[in-house]
């Protein structure tokens, strides 16, 4: 398997990263990683985003030529002849605007994920799902072709952000001895952890600051029957403090760190709908209740969904389905 796909890779032509609908510093991370990569076999590749990152990620896209998909402007592949899944395990992960694009690809698809359940609509898939972060497969993937001497600076920068971003700094269970591992080598290598730390934590505006806190303060429900978590923020809200794309990232973690708490459940309203983030621990698994009830996914203890209703619609039926979580 590994042969047939380092000799795609090797032989491909313009090759085309994609990555989930709002990407994420793993999305980011590992497609940044594999766009310095294949450039270092002097490919030329390009990055296609379904809408942008969030502001605190941009920086990382400095040197990496990319784009925003926008199904107005259509895109040549006529000249590229490989497609490669980044961080998604669905076509529909990229959104509805994109999933034409990527469906229809014209050439060979690659997947390279670490999501449970991946869908067979790629020629190539790497699916490993106990992997920590897409960012860790993409390290363990080139030592399996073993072009690990191909690794610098900047494919190390993103693999770091991607582990980073997916393992809450390190510390979910789906940690390994190997992710300890990379991460030595990718400080010998010269990768400055504590810039990438900085950029990603470090750079709070005051809106954002007190969007949370009053989100924490005047917005937490601790559910009476269940150890749950719940924040939920109106349009209203998110528009009081000026919201920004991120603002509002991490908050779910916030719930879960209290102390008692097995599920947190995270609500923003949105323009058509609601957003949903799950996050849990122990005994409880969301990814499946993300499904079922919020065309979603994800994985066991950290999924998310969406619901084309509004705020006050979504919290009642998440109210009336909840105790399926804890039985
Ligand atoms: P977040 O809460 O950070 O948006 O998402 C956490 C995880 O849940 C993501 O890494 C992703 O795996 C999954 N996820 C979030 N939203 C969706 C969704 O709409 N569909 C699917 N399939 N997975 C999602
Ligand atoms: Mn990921």
């Amino acid at each position: 398997m590994i042969d047939t796909f380092k000799k795609e890779i090797l032989e491909c032509r313009n090759p085309i990263i994609t990555t989930h609908k709002g990407p994420d510093g793993d999305a980011v991370g590992s497609s940044v990683a594999w766009y310095h990569f294949l450039k270092k076999l002097d490919k030329k590749p390009i990055l296609i985003l379904p809408d942008a990152p969030s502001s605190f990620l941009m920086p990382f896209l400095k040197n990496v030529e990319y784009v925003v998909f926008d199904s107005e402007n259509a895109i040549n592949t006529a000249d590229s002849n490989l497609l490669f899944c980044l961080d998604y395990n669905a076509a529909n992960r990229v959104g509805s605007k994109m999933e034409q694009f990527v469906g229809s690809f014209p050439s060979k698809r690659i997947m390279i994920d670490h999501h449970p359940n991946p869908e067979a609509f790629c020629d190539i898939t790497i699916s490993r799902t106990n992997i920590c972060s897409t960012a860790q497969l993409i390290y363990q993937v080139i030592d399996e072709m073993d072009l690990l001497e191909l690794l610098d600076v900047e494919i190390g920068k993103g693999i770091y952000l991607g582990i980073m971003t997916d393992t809450g700094s390190f510390r979910f269970p789906s940690v390994d001895k190997n992710t300890h591992l990379i991460l030595a080598h990718l400080l010998e290598i010269g990768v400055k952890h504590h810039e990438i730390h900085e950029a990603i934590y470090d750079v709070n505006t005051i809106d954002r600051i007190q969007l949370r806190g009053y989100a924490i303060a005047e917005k937490l429900e601790l559910h009476p029957d269940y150890p749950l978590g719940i924040i939920s923020l109106s349009k209203e809200e998110l528009d009081r403090f000026h919201f920004q794309k991120g603002d509002t990232e991490g908050l779910v973690n916030v719930i879960l760190s209290i102390e008692g708490i097995s599920v947190a459940a995270f609500f923003k309203e949105e323009n058509e709908g609601v957003k949903i983030s799950f996050r849990s621990k122990g005994n409880y698994y969301v990814n499946e209740f993300a499904a079922k009830y919020f065309s979603g996914g994800g994985h066991k203890y950290a999924a998310g969904g969406q619901t084309s209703s509004d705020l006050n619609v979504t919290m009642n039926q998440f109210r009336s389905l909840v105790g399926e979580l804890f039985q």
